[in-house]
């Protein structure tokens, strides 16, 4: 399984793990020690913040958070002992991108490694390692795997850093259990079929979001509204199944909304085969205080959408009588 989506991301090997996070884990702390600096964005997966944010003081480990969609917050951040650059885009869950030829070309340069977590766009969608970028990570619990039944996580790099995060995840035992290794080949098989309905899914439903009087703003990099949209379209090949809508209320009306809807389900997790939809203030109480949350820009009225592969004229409909009521 990992030899597959080495051969999907285009690169020469990978490793997989229990969980993404334990990929993450595996990626990072094979390569950081105590005295490196690290430059990563604000906008992150939560626990993924919470590694840099939070631990990476504890340990003597330098950090600077940027702001992915300032290129040029990146190279002023850059100091003599900064040993690693680490990327999401699209960024779970406001879908700001990165531009990657850039930052790879400013890592490359210094001898700086680059990591992204590719789970948002996967690699029907986007090739980073094309651009330049030395490492992806990925949740495989979400699009990789694709039927909301496993948990797994994966690195594709060259074969030196695989040789030396699998020996680090040997340590950390985030290894990936044989029976979901089995599910997760399972789920490749229809990788790109699944992304290509849920690209479309998506597109049609944030084009009528969008036009919604109830919505105040979707985030999804396929519409041209989107103030990154000239980069997606010049380094994606497809926008995902991934968006966040602020909807024009308070957390009770996030939490009547979505009581209303019959097909999407509320549920953490994302990528699988049908709708799954979160209160993204509440879901993310845990990593982020109110004022942490505010400050990188997830107000009360979000909510992110993992847009399924059902029909959809369904999917439509389920949202308009949602909103409806
Ligand atoms: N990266 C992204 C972008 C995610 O959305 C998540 C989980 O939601 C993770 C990493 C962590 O993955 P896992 O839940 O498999 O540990």
């Amino acid at each position: 399984v990992a030899a597959t989506i080495a051969a999907l991301e285009g690169g020469e090997a990978a490793l997989v793990a229990s969980s993404g996070m334990g990929s993450i884990y595996a990626a990072v702390m094979s390569l950081v020690e105590q005295g490196d600096h690290v430059i990563a964005q604000h906008n992150l997966y939560a626990a993924t913040t919470k590694l840099f944010r939070d631990l990476f003081p504890r340990w003597g480990i330098e950090r600077t958070l940027v702001d992915q969609t300032q290129t040029e917050e990146f190279a002023a951040a850059l100091r003599p002992n900064t040993k690693l650059i680490y990327l999401e885009s699209p960024s779970n869950p406001l879908l700001h991108l990165t531009d990657l030829k850039a930052i790879a070309e400013l890592a490359r340069e210094r001898g700086i490694t680059t990591i992204i977590d590719n789970t948002f766009a996967t690699p029907v969608n986007q090739r980073p390692l094309e651009f330049g970028i030395d490492v992806v990570v990925h949740s495989a619990t979400k699009y990789l795997g694709g039927h909301h039944d496993l948990m797994a996580g994966a690195v594709v790099a060259d074969r030196a850093f695989i040789k030396r995060a699998w020996e680090f995840s040997l340590v950390s035992g985030a290894v990936l259990s044989p029976f979901d290794a089995w599910l997760l080949q399972r789920g490749l098989k229809t990788l790109g079929l699944r992304v290509e309905r849920q690209n479309r899914n998506a597109l049609a439903l944030a084009q009528f979001l969008e036009q919604h009087p109830k919505v105040a703003r979707v985030n999804y990099p396929g519409l041209e509204s989107h103030p990154q949209h000239a980069l997606a379209r010049r380094q994606m090949s497809g926008f995902t199944g991934m968006m966040s809508v602020e909807l024009k209320g308070d957390l009770a009306a996030v939490a009547s909304f979505i009581k209303s809807l019959r097909l999407a389900e509320c549920a953490v997790s994302l990528g699988g085969l049908t709708t799954l939809i979160t209160p993204v203030a509440a879901m993310w109480s845990h990593q982020h205080t109110p004022e942490q949350r505010r400050a990188i820009g997830i107000g009360d009225g979000l909510v992110r959408i993992s847009v399924g592969a059902e029909d959809e004229r369904d999917l439509l409909a389920d949202f308009a009588q949602a909103l409806d009521k």
